[in-house]
């Protein structure tokens, strides 16, 4: 079950990489449509960029590999004030800036599961466990007229007072929340239906 979530989530978050990747190419084109400059400078940075990677394999720090550098710094510079005086941020828009929309994040040589993705599984989980119908039920809706007020020899009280009672653990038990000394609560026994 769990196996079958995570892979369905995994295949969310692929579609959502997918459409903010699309979108951002699309962005990408117009842009550039309306503002040749920029595709000339993106080409040549990635030009410049090749060439410096080359470069540093093949000579240790040479002159040249420095000139390309301060070329590349400049042109990012063109291209950020262009980019700014459009207003337009020219990167693709993933729903999660710290992943982006992969679920994991890369660091130090290591992966861990982004906050976001872990979020998606409890989501998941909650919808499946029913817990979610909670959210609809309290303690305004409890019907103690569904409890008899016979009393119960062997307890010495009647259903309906052993349920006013516990109602009011219940209610202490959430007024008291915050406090440390607090008891936690444990029902047990046979759920009625209505
Ligand atoms: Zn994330």
């Amino acid at each position: 079950m769990y196996k079958d979530t995570y892979k369905r989530i995994e295949r969310e978050y692929e579609s959502k990489r997918n459409l903010a990747n699309q979108n951002f190419q699309k962005l990408k084109e117009n842009t550039y449509n309306n503002n040749p400059r920029l595709k000339e400078i993106d080409l040549e940075i990635s030009k410049l960029g090749i060439k410096a990677v080359r470069l540093s394999i093949t000579s240790d720090k040479s002159q040249s590999c420095k000139d390309l550098e301060n070329q590349i710094a400049k042109l990012k510079k063109e291209r950020e004030q262009i980019l700014s005086k459009l207003n337009i941020e020219l990167v693709p828009k993933y729903s999660c800036t710290k992943c982006n929309d992969t679920g994991y994040i890369y660091e130090n040589g290591t992966s861990q599961m982004c906050s976001c993705f872990k979020q998606e599984l409890i989501n998941e989980s909650y919808s499946k466990s029913n817990l979610y119908k909670l959210k609809e039920e309290s303690f305004d809706k409890v019907n103690l007229n569904l409890f008899s007020n016979e009393v119960n020899k062997d307890y010495q009280i009647s259903p309906r007072a052993n349920m006013e009672k516990i109602i009011k653990i219940a209610k202490d038990f959430i007024d008291n929340f915050e406090d440390p000394s607090q008891k936690n609560l444990l029902f047990t026994g046979t759920p009625r239906s209505r």
